[in-house]
């Protein structure tokens, strides 16, 4: 993934500061990213433009290594990717996406979850439907759009997604308890935890095709 950014923004420079170590031995800075995006970047036309992050970074003892953790919260992660252009102002999030990026699945996972490694997942042994042909959320009206469509991997549920107006497709979390889901757009490979907060790359939805016998 570094090399994916370096490709974008050839001067990305990385620096941690203000570490503090706590009593339990994790290490808190803050990783400065800053560089300026001149070329493309996952499909996505370079702005030109010189970008400066900070991100909360905490680093746990684990045995004689340590566990990187981006302390990030949706909003803050969201935030991100906005300024970046590659999520839309809140204003329009009604409307489809401007850039049409197709965002790592590594780089969702770090910036959603915090975190390189696989969170667990009950839920995962639990989904049945990968693929749908509905083109429409399930609960807004016909003449209504949204971002980007989530189809619920345990009923097969297609609801507008958690940066749209309505967020249908959390809704349909919150009122039936089925936590996973995927995006409609069959070439984005990621799937999503709403009850564990944990995104999983285009291999584990590989894997779970495997085992209903079907395809990705
Ligand atoms: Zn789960
Ligand atoms: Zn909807
Ligand atoms: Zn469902």
């Amino acid at each position: 993934m570094a090399a994916a950014w370096k490709a974008a923004a050839p001067d990305l420079r990385a620096s941690l500061d203000a570490a503090a170590q706590s009593e339990d031995g994790t290490v808190s800075g803050e990783l400065t990213l800053e560089g300026t995006w001149t070329e493309e970047w996952w499909g996505a036309p370079p702005s030109g433009e010189h970008y400066r992050f900070g991100l909360p970074l905490n680093a746990r003892p684990r045995g004689d290594r340590y566990a990187f953790e981006i302390a990030l919260d949706t909003p803050g992660a969201l935030a991100i990717l906005r300024e970046l252009g590659l999520v839309n102002p809140p204003d329009e999030m009604h409307l489809p996406g401007r850039t049409p990026a197709q965002i790592d699945d590594f780089l969702l996972k770090l910036l959603f979850t915090g975190q390189a490694g696989d969170k667990a997942c009950a839920h995962l042994a639990e989904a049945r439907v990968l693929h749908t042909d509905v083109d429409a959320c399930d609960d807004c009206p016909p003449d209504a759009i949204w971002p980007a469509l989530r189809l619920c991997l345990t009923c097969g549920h297609v609801g507008c997604c958690d940066t749209s107006v309505e967020k249908h497709a959390k809704a349909h979390w919150e009122s039936t308890g089925h936590a996973l889901i995927r995006s409609i757009r069959l070439d984005e490979g990621w799937i999503w935890c709403y009850e564990d907060n944990a995104l999983f790359e285009k291999r584990v939805l590989e894997r779970v095709a495997a085992r209903l016998g079907g395809a990705a």
